[in-house]
């Protein structure tokens, strides 16, 4: 049978097989299958992102021919004539040059979480800071964490570490291309909301310092950041919900229509799923004649309610919330009794909090197909 573990991975990434949690001082609490070992239909891939950009662009020119992909282009501003129709403005981004306008009568944005276009549609709403702030790095580690493939995690009520592999061509050659981050508690950074901020070892160094008892792949979380080249921190900015997708001929998809808290690997998920509704919607309303707009009105009622469910789940940190929940539940524990709590409760305990956040995510909109053998 294949499992989709011989297949060859896209832009060099992971096929995760599991999730493990540790408390922030190394006791084990739980591990669970994911994606194709845990019997999904789909894979959970661990990629570089830059990587991932590559083989998006390779694709859509293989799908949609050469000229059809146009990069290093702004969007600017689009207005809408009397005819419906809409005009784009785009600028060069190398040389900031207006271009001639660009007319459709068709918009998905797909421009992240500060979108332009929503900005155009609905103002720019000021984010609410969570008063948490993100440091990422990557490091390359000789050995590797588990089976090369675990997403491992630890952490407390306060801060948490995540690291995973994200190269298969490394894993091959029993190496690791650690991809970590580590959330944790900070006073509001001032400025704009960025995730390119160079960041500094010594912001961290005392809370990694603190998880010193967990070790992935021999490392311990301040030996991961001590290898890694640079450190970015991105404060978490929080927006609310959109009441709807519908402006007409115009739409949103993934963080421009649902701006997420990066927890629970939802947002790659959720913006996967927004085409695949797109998708289907455009299909449909093509079929029955209801055109651009009927098919922007049936993608807003299939995603708009669900996906804004997301953000509200995400704000009290998805699966990750195990680690606060487990951090509360013992406090106050020594060591040894924490040890026994959490191989007494551990797996219980992690089994609730996911089991309830999962059944907050929205469906897939068309009936799942079993998955091909060989
Ligand atoms: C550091 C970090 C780590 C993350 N880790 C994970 C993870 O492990 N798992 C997960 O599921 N999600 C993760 N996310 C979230 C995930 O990256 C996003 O939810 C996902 O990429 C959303 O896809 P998108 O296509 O909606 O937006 P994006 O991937 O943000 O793509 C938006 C695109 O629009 C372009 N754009 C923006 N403005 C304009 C404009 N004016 N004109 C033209 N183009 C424009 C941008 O250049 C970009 O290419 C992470 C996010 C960050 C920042």
């Amino acid at each position: 049978m294949d499992n989709g573990a011989t297949r060859a991975l896209p832009g060099d990434s992971i096929l995760t097989s599991a999730v493990e949690y540790f408390t922030s001082d190394g006791i084990f609490i739980a591990s669970e299958a994911v994606g194709l070992s845990a019997g999904a239909p789909h894979p959970q891939l661990s990629a570089h992102r830059a990587k991932f950009h590559s083989t998006l662009v390779a694709e859509c020119r293989r799908l949609l021919g050469e000229d059809r992909l146009i990069l290093n282009h702004s969007f600017v501003h689009f207005e809408q004539g009397e005819d419906g129709m809409l005009s784009l403005q785009f600028e060069s981004t190398d040389a900031k040059a207006p271009q001639p306008a660009v007319c459709c009568d068709f918009l998905v944005a797909a421009d992240g979480l500060k979108s332009r276009v929503r900005a155009c549609l609905l103002g720019s709403a000021e984010p609410r800071y969570t008063g948490r702030t993100i440091y990422r790095g990557l490091c390359e580690v000789d050995g590797v964490s588990a089976d090369g493939r675990t997403v491992s995690l630890c952490g407390d009520q306060n801060c948490n570490f995540i690291c995973y592999p994200i190269s298969e061509k490394l894993r091959e050659q029993g190496r690791f291309h650690c991809n970590w981050g580590f959330c944790t508690l900070r006073p509001h950074p001032g400025g704009v909301e960025s995730w390119t901020s160079l960041a500094k070892l010594e912001d961290i160094r005392e809370e990694l310092e603190r998880m010193g008892a967990n070790s992935f792949a021999g490392l311990t979380p301040l030996q991961m950041a001590e290898r890694s080249d640079s450190i970015i921190g991105w404060a978490l900015f929080d927006r609310d919900p959109l009441e709807t997708f519908d402006f007409g001929q115009v739409t949103l998809l993934g963080d421009a229509a649902h701006p997420l808290l990066p927890y629970g690997s939802q947002g790659a998920t959720q913006a996967i799923m927004d085409a695949e509704a797109l998708g289907v919607s455009y299909q449909n309303a093509m079929q029955s004649g209801t055109g651009i707009r009927g098919c922007i009105k049936a993608y807003s009622d299939l995603r708009c309610e669900v996906t804004g469910k997301v953000v509200i789940a995400n704000r009290e940190m998805g699966s990750t919330a195990v680690l606060k929940v487990v951090d509360q539940q013992t406090e106050g524990l020594e060591l040894e009794a924490k040890r026994k709590w959490c191989s007494e409760h551990g797996a219980r305990l992690h089994d609730e909090v996911i089991q309830k956040y999962r059944a907050s995510m929205p469906k897939s909109v068309r009936a799942r197909k079993p998955t091909a053998t060989a």
